[in-house]
């Protein structure tokens, strides 16, 4: 689903990605754990097509995102750090704004509070502003609109820093749901923890450079801790 082919970012004479072969299969999760400028963000932004590669391909359902940037959007659900919600516009009113962004065709008010349900939005805070929301309910809302979509890919850069560990619990286990209902996840992330817990495999990335893939069934928290340490050290 998603696919990067020696995918290569330069900024200057900066090499920030250096031939990153990876591929994310529809229904699993595949984190990307790795010290600050290792190239995650990097990696997430050519997926999305903010960025133009410097060599190489970074592909959505077999297809170059440069050759077909509307098609591939369509498939993606980018769920970014800090999701920019309108204050004055209630969650609701917010979602009904992106699902338009988004071409979502059902976009009436009972179908997108379904999602907000679905992604534990409680159905009072819906009709509150979103000036008052708290990142976790902002971050339900960017899954609300996974939901609608029904994206065949998610691409999330550290979707849960700074949320307390119920809410960043919660958000997991949402992601979980969108994997089980078959949609490929690349999730960056600096939480050793959840990477095991949700990952089906985890990368571990230092200097734009893949240096290690790993089975998450096959390590425990411990072992991957000590990999980590060993790779960043
Ligand atoms: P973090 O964990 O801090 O988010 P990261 O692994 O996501 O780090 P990237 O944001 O991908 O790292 O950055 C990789 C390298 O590319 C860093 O050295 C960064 O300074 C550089 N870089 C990223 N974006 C740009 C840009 N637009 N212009 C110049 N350099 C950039």
């Amino acid at each position: 689903m998603l696919e990067a082919v020696a995918l290569t970012k330069d900024f200057g004479t900066h090499r920030a990605l250096d031939a990153l072969d990876l591929r994310v299969e529809a229904g699993e999760i595949v984190c990307l754990l790795g010290a600050n400028g290792a190239g995650k963000t990097t990696t997430i932004n050519l997926f999305l097509g903010f960025l133009e590669p410097s060599a190489g391909e970074a592909r959505v359902d077999g297809v170059d995102v440069r050759s077909d940037p509307v098609g591939s959007k369509r498939k993606l659900l980018y769920v970014p750090e800090q999701i920019a919600l309108f204050g004055e516009l209630t969650g609701l009113e917010n979602l009904i704004y992106f699902a338009a962004l988004s071409g979502i065709c059902d976009r009436s008010p009972a179908n997108l509070r379904r999602c907000l349900a679905q992604a534990g939005l409680a159905d009072a805070a819906m009709d509150r502003r979103a000036a008052g929301y708290s990142k976790g309910m902002r971050q339900k809302v960017g899954i609300a609109l996974a939901i609608a979509k029904q994206a065949r890919a998610l691409l999330l850069d550290e979707p849960t820093s700074g949320l307390d560990p119920q809410a960043s619990a919660e958000f997991h286990s949402l992601v979980v749901r969108q994997r089980d209902a078959g949609a490929a996840v690349l999730m960056v992330t600096h939480d050793l923890f959840r990477a095991r817990e949700v990952g089906t495999r985890i990368g571990l990335m230092r200097e734009g450079r893949l240096r290690r893939m790993i089975d998450a069934a096959d390590i425990t928290a411990s072992e991957l801790e000590s990999l980590y340490l060993e790779e960043m050290g």
